[in-house]
């Protein structure tokens, strides 16, 4: 396995690999960059098919964490950590304290939070062992910062839609969501509310049929949401769904989601540019979530002055779009462009 010289390894500070033989803990966790602040990024919990892919996965999802709390405007770096374990079967009290000891020994230069595979729960096994752990819903906060990603993803929607189509009202535009989990059910109220007409998709076909009924919706099978006839594309399940073959499918004409990582490769942002389709950079319409986890940390929890700072993704959205447009560029490169100059300082 190469480390330093890892095609992801993008300038890391630190990479720590944890051991633990008496609970089986194999973990590693990524501080990709400090210079804004301490690296605060989720932890994963995966049966990975092996050292490399985790360690792959954790650089790309460490970067991503700089970039995300860089244009969110965060006193924060990035960082991740991930548990090479199968989060159903594996998964102990012991493993979760000996998690906690190992991000203890980094002294604050990295806070865990939840991510997919670890819940509230295990947050708290974790803050046994080491304060440095947020999204634990304390101070009257839910704990759970899906309605914060799911509002934030909303504004850059919003901004996408005026930059692509020139509309400044979403009343009778039309959306594809895939996946109405966490993020994409509160996504699809919100949009509902506005006046949006929603074609939506899950795997979990007993959930989805319960929001349909709730909206008015239609829905269509997983493999076809691509083709809906629709103005907006919102990827709100897993990561590297825009693949060549999709971008060459799509009937939006502006994708914006949750989901982390939607690019399955970086040519891809190419593509979509190139058929005129407004790629919204994921890091940055989901900075909701890492907004409210990051207030959470601190003992004056404001609920409205969190959605507020939500609410300026738009104004990056905007930055980005127009220096996007001016300099017939993918979005995508320009976002990557604007996280660098801002951690340059
Ligand atoms: P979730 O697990 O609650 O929801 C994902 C949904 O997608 C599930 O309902 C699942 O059944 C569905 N799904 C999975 N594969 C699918 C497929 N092939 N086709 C259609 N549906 C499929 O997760 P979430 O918390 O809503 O997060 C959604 C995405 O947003 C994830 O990629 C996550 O990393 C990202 N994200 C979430 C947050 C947050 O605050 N929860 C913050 C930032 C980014």
């Amino acid at each position: 396995m190469q480390v330093f010289d890892h095609p992801e390894f993008d300038h890391h500070q630190q990479i720590a690999f944890g051991c633990d033989e008496a609970s089986g803990l194999r973990a590693i966790i990524a501080i990709h960059d400090t210079r804004r602040g301490p690296a605060l990024g989720g932890l994963r919990i995966y049966p990975y098919a092996s050292e490399d892919d985790a360690l792959t996965d954790v650089l790309r999802l460490s970067r991503g964490m700089t970039y995300k709390s860089a244009l969110a405007n965060l006193p924060l770096g990035g960082g991740k950590a991930v548990i090479l374990a199968d989060p159903r079967h594996d998964k102990t009290p012991a493993m979760l304290r000996a998690m906690g000891r190992l991000v203890e020994s980094l002294g604050g230069r990295y806070i865990t939070a939840e991510d997919s595979g670890s819940g509230e729960e295990d947050m708290r096994l974790i803050r046994q062992e080491t304060r440095h752990v947020s999204g634990l819903g304390q101070g009257g906060t839910s704990g759970d910062p899906s309605p914060f990603t799911a509002h934030g993803v909303f504004c850059a929607l919003t901004s996408a839609v005026r930059h692509r189509l020139g509309r400044t009202d979403l009343q009778g535009l039309r959306v594809a969501i895939q996946g109405v989990g966490h993020v994409g059910a509160h996504l699809a109220r919100e949009l509902h509310a506005a006046g949006a007409r929603l074609v939506l998709t899950d795997v979990d076909r007993d959930s989805l049929g319960v929001l349909v009924d709730e909206l008015g919706a239609e829905s269509v099978a997983p493999e076809v949401i691509f083709d809906a006839e629709v103005d907006v594309f919102a990827p709100c399940a897993m990561g590297a769904v825009l693949t060549a073959e999709v971008a060459d499918r799509l009937r939006a004409k502006v994708v914006c989601g949750a989901a982390n990582n939607q690019l399955a490769n970086s040519e891809v942002a190419e593509l979509l540019h190139k058929r005129e389709i407004l790629y919204t950079p994921d890091y940055v319409a989901n900075a909701g979530g890492v907004i409210e986890v990051e207030a959470q940390r601190h003992a004056h929890y404001d609920r409205d002055a969190v959605m507020r700072h939500v609410e300026r993704i738009t104004v990056t959205v905007d930055e980005i779009l127009s220096r996007a447009q001016a300099q017939d560029m993918s979005p995508a490169v320009v976002a990557d462009q604007l996280a660098r100059e801002r951690l340059a300082g």
